[in-house]
This record gives C-alpha cells, sequence and structure tokens, in this order.
C-alpha cells in the first residue's frame, strides 16, 4: 500500500514538473523570440504625411513629396 502510495507520488510529481518545464519553455521561448519587429513609423516633416517603412533603416523617403526623414518616436 505505502509503495503504491509512493509510486503515485513520484508519477504525479514526474508529469507534474514536465508540464512545468514544458510551459517555462513555452514562454522562454515567446519571450526571446518576438514574432517579428514592428515596421517604423516615420512623419514627414514637409508634408505631415504618417507612413511606415522596414525596421532597420535610419531614414526613409517620403512616398508623398520625396523628402528624407527621420524615424517618428512615440516615446
Ligand atoms: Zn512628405
Amino acid at each position: 500500500m505505502r509503495a503504491e502510495h509512493l509510486i503515485w507520488i513520484y508519477v504525479v510529481l514526474g508529469v507534474g514538473s514536465m508540464t512545468a518545464l514544458a510551459l517555462f519553455e513555452e514562454y522562454r521561448r515567446r519571450s526571446f523570440n518576438p514574432p517579428r519587429a514592428p515596421d517604423l513609423v516615420f512623419r514627414c516633416r514637409q508634408c505631415s504625411l504618417v507612413y511606415t517603412d522596414d525596421p532597420g533603416v535610419e531614414r526613409s523617403r517620403c512616398p508623398g513629396c520625396g523628402v528624407t526623414n527621420e524615424p517618428y518616436d512615440f516615446r
């Protein structure tokens, strides 16, 4: 009887820790791999057009008037 209980506790702990580990791995994977960097938002200083461009670019040309603009910082 007692040995049977110990086996059950062992099984429950084993399954429980496996589940916890899997959840932790999933959580860690998500926090380390964000889906994709969001596009940069630009606001033209000449015609006030708001447009986006690929992340990583330092300057982008306004599709409306062709003026080169710096990324618009929301913060
Ligand atoms: Zn413009």
